[in-house]
This record gives C-alpha cells, structure tokens and sequence, in this order.
C-alpha cells in the first residue's frame, strides 16, 4: 500500500519535469531563458492575431468580434511596435539578464516536480501579485503627469489596441514588469516550472488585453462574475484613459471605484 500512496503523491507533471531535466537542462537553467521563453512565446502568440489584422475583412466571420470594427493596424504601426519590443529587449532586457549573472549563480533544477495544485495556485496567485502592483504603478503613472509624458504615454499612441501593441512600451515600464515578473515568483517561492508557466501565462494574457477582438474564448468570458478584465475592459482604458488600470482582474478597480463598463467612444481613430 506505500507504493500505492507514493504513487497518488507522485505530481502529474513529474513526466514532464523529469524529461525536460533530462533533455535540456543546460538551457534551463542558463539565467537568460527566462527571457528567451517570454520573448518568444510573445511573437509566437501575437502571430495568430496579426494573421486576422492582415487578412482583415477577408475573414468576416472574425472581424465579427473585432471591438472596434474600423481601428485596424496598418503595416507601419505593426513593424514600428514590433520594433520597440526588438530595441527594448536588445539594448535593456538582454544586458539586464546577463548582468544577472554577477549575483545570482545558474538555479539548480528540483528533482520534484510540484503538485498539480500547487502549479495551478501558484500561476494565479503569481497573476494576483502582478495585477495589484501593475494597478498602483498604473495609476500612478496616469495621475501624475510628469510620469505619463515620460513613461507611460509611448503605450497610449495607439487608441485602438493590437495584439503587437502591447509590448510598445518605454524601457522603464518594461524593466518595471520585467523586474516584478522575475521576483514575485521568487517572493512566493514558486517551482520553476510553475514561474515559467506564469510567465508564459502572464504573455498570453496580456496579448489577449490589446488583441482588439474579443472572441467567445476570450479569458472575461470564461471566468464568471466579471472578475476578470479582458480585452473588452483593457479597450475601454486605451479609448479614454481615465478608467480600468488592472492589467487583468476586476476587483482593484471596483475596490478604488476606477471602473468602467465597455462603452463606444471613438471607433473611427487609430492613431494621433
Ligand atoms: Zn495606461
Ligand atoms: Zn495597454
């Protein structure tokens, strides 16, 4: 009967973990993969959405969910964020990950893997510390003018929001999200497979906050009661930003009465 019980506590991802310690351990555990994961799996979740900007009104039946049907990218608005996510990773993210190297030694790879519940609480609640130090960084950088002009205001250029718009940012915002996304996992003593799960996680999310359609499968529609955001709730914040600073759940607004429901305001405009 113990090797009954070793078995029901054996971890469902302990397959994974072990064939992945197995394979590629050196580049696991190399301090730049963290980066290379994000970076990657950001251009490679943005493709499908940059494939329905592109084929446009060729695919009606997608163009149905668009929020607003007449703010598409063009070519140039594309490549010019795609080029800012290519600088700032270049020139900031990059050199910030091999200096990492001076002070924190390669991480040694666990032979357990963590349970299954511990994976799943550990992505949401890494999610959860995110969305509440985003908020106050957020609106901060709204109220405070000098921090708008300076910071934050190179993301608000585009009113209607793209899936590649959403690493156009300014290089002190990203090393900021950059900075939370490596140490909250760290902070709440996750496993590495659940901090590289967030942050795979934590791109995903935030593409489908700027994707600018919002389809059946949509995160806001899965999860009840509203409690998270979603591209309808992020595409309010990019047409009148006054409102909804969460980057992905509700409750911070509602709790600091800065929510907003989705209204139409300016369906015609894309950029300045
Ligand atoms: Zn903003
Ligand atoms: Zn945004």
């Amino acid at each position: 009967s113990s090797d009954l019980s070793n078995v029901f506590q054996m971890s469902l991802l302990q397959p994974l973990w072990d064939s992945l310690r197995l394979h590629y351990k050196d580049y696991l555990r190399s301090p730049l993969f963290p980066v290379i994961l994000t970076v990657s799996s950001y251009f490679i979740l943005c493709v499908p959405y940059v494939v329905c900007d592109l084929m446009g009104d060729k695919w009606h039946w997608v163009q149905q969910f668009k929020i607003q049907p007449r703010g598409r990218p063009t070519y140039s608005t594309m490549l010019h964020c795609a080029g800012v996510t290519l600088w700032n990773h270049l020139f900031l993210v990059f050199p910030a990950s091999v200096a990492q190297w001076a002070w924190r030694p390669p991480v040694d790879l666990p032979e357990v893997a963590p349970t299954l519940p511990e994976f799943v609480t550990g992505v949401i609640g890494n999610l959860l510390l995110f969305d509440f130090q985003y908020y106050i960084w957020h609106l901060l950088h709204h109220r405070i003018r000098w921090l708008y002009v300076t910071f934050h205001a190179i993301h608000h250029k585009y009113s209607a929001p793209f899936a590649l718009a959403t690493q156009c940012l300014g290089g002190w915002e990203l090393l900021t999200v950059g900075f939370w996304t490596t140490l909250n996992p760290i902070v709440l003593k996750s496993h590495l497979l659940t901090t590289w799960a967030f942050m795979v996680v934590h791109v995903y999310v935030s593409i489908e906050d700027h994707c600018g359609y919002d389809f059946p499968w949509s995160l806001s529609r899965i999860v009840p009661f509203g409690m998270y955001g979603g591209p309808s709730m992020h595409d309010v914040h990019h047409q009148k930003p006054t409102s909804n600073f969460a980057p992905h759940f509700g409750h911070w607004d509602r709790v600091f009465g800065t929510h907003a429901e989705f209204c139409f305001v300016n369906p015609s405009k894309d950029t300045k």
